[in-house]
């Protein structure tokens, strides 16, 4: 058993379909698991409908509208037969999703989100599934919003891996036994005890793609992208990229986990506890080798890989009676943290102060900083960058910090941050 991930760029209209279908048509060999994302930006644009819904705004319609004709669009493009059943299924999907927007201002926002924004992997695995049997390639679309159980964290669902495993493989093995040999099913949803639909977070289809390929002791996992493999930098920020073709498991997880966007952080570990080989790998191309990742650290490639965060803050904050920053301290600023939903990227403490690199854009920094200032001073500089690299060298060090000035710096062994100005 295989699993396959395809992302929202990857079957953004009717061409790339057509492409996925050839991708799998060419490679797959065997039973396939292949894991869907919502259609190119259709998470970003239900996000938009669900609040204009919620908050009961103007234009509400007018963004459902648009939602239903980027899919009609992409309809048109695959079924030139205005008749074909795919049709009638995905007016079906919309109407649902047309009722639990009429229901939405009696929900938790939370839980309103999961049942609307989902509709976008509904909508895509129907119609791809449909445009698969057309062309040919027979399959069995699984519903994921009954098989992945989780906890019931609205936008945030934790996996309950015996039940999910459980019904996983039941569904799976179910599918099989009708002599088809690949199953399509949605990233990104699940449910909960009660039957509703809970997401895993935003970018989560890789994440469930790995839980795939755990319950189904897959013997590899691959994620198709828009680029050749996992890059060594993101092309955005710096130039000279270069394609790793080999990282452990280890790295895979430090560099997801310091912001590469390239993997959902979450997704390595059921790998790696499995020992499955993930493949990321160029639904553009091929014929390109991708990188592969696992658990050789030996293979693993010294290249240097750099990450960037932008529109960072440094906050440093004192005691105001001068005590030391002890655990108590730290506790209650973490507390605060926590309770304006502020995410610290790094984090150092001296003996009368303690900074961290924030990110500027997410959480109240406001209502934090009130809070914080009542027993502390606080002084901060915004709009920095982070800077993580990997595998570190002090010549590269010096040309990526250039002329700045570096406000804070950490290293370990493998890695070392920066806080520079932007
Ligand atoms: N469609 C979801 C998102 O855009 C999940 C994913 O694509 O990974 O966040
Ligand atoms: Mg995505």
């Amino acid at each position: 058993m295989e699993v396959y991930k395809f992302g929202g760029a990857s079957v953004k209209d009717a061409c790339s379909v057509k492409n996925v279908t050839e991708i799998l048509r060419s490679q797959h060999e065997g039973p396939t698991c292949v894991v869907v994302s919502a259609m190119g930006k259709t998470t970003n644009a239900l996000e938009a409908v669900l609040d204009a819904f919620y908050y009961g705004k103007e234009d509400k319609d007018d963004l459902l509208k648009k939602v239903m004709a980027s899919h009609i669009e992409v309809l048109h493009g695959l079924f030139p037969d205005a008749s074909h059943p795919v049709y009638g299924k995905a007016k079906a999907l919309f109407g649902r999703l047309y009722e639990i927007l009429g229901q939405v201002s009696g929900m938790s926002y939370d839980k309103a989100y999961d049942q609307v924004v989902s509709y976008g992997e509904r909508l895509s695995t129907c119609i791809i599934s449909a445009s698969l049997e057309q062309d040919g390639i027979r399959n069995t679309e699984l519903d994921a919003s009954r098989l992945l159980l989780t906890d019931g964290r609205f936008r945030e669902g934790k996996i309950l891996w015996e039940p999910t495993g459980q019904r996983i493989t039941a569904a799976v093995s179910e599918a099989l036994a009708d002599g088809k040999d690949i199953v399509l099913t949605q990233g990104f949803i699940a449910c909960d005890q009660a039957g509703d639909t809970v997401t895993l977070g935003r970018e989560g289809s890789d994440y469930s793609a790995a839980v795939f390929a755990y319950c189904l002791d897959a013997s590899r996992m691959t994620i198709w992208k828009d680029v050749p493999g996992v890059l060594n930098a993101d092309p955005k920020f710096f130039s000279n990229t270069r394609k790793l073709d080999y990282i452990s498991y280890y790295d895979a997880t430090e560099l997801a986990y310091y912001g590469a966007s390239v993997i959902h952080p979450k997704t390595i570990k059921p790998l790696q506890n499995k020992h499955i080989p993930l493949h990321v790998r160029s639904f553009m191309d091929v014929n390109e080798s991708g990188t592969w990742i696992g658990l050789d650290d030996v293979k693993n490639s010294d290249i240097p890989s750099f990450i960037c965060k932008k529109n960072q803050v440094l906050l440093s904050v004192y005691p105001k009676d001068f005590s030391f920053v002890d655990e108590m301290n730290l506790s209650e600023i973490f507390d605060c943290f926590v309770a304006h939903g502020v995410k610290v990227n790094m984090m150092q403490n001296s003996a009368l102060s303690f900074s961290v690199c924030v990110d500027g854009h997410r959480g109240d920094m406001q209502a934090m900083l009130d809070q914080l200032s009542e027993r502390y001073d606080c002084r901060f500089n915004g709009n920095l960058e982070l800077v993580t690299i990997r595998h570190y060298t002090q010549e590269v060090i010096d040309r990526i910090a250039g002329t700045r000035q570096v406000l804070l710096e950490q290293r370990t062994r493998q890695a070392v941050q920066l806080v520079l100005e932007s």
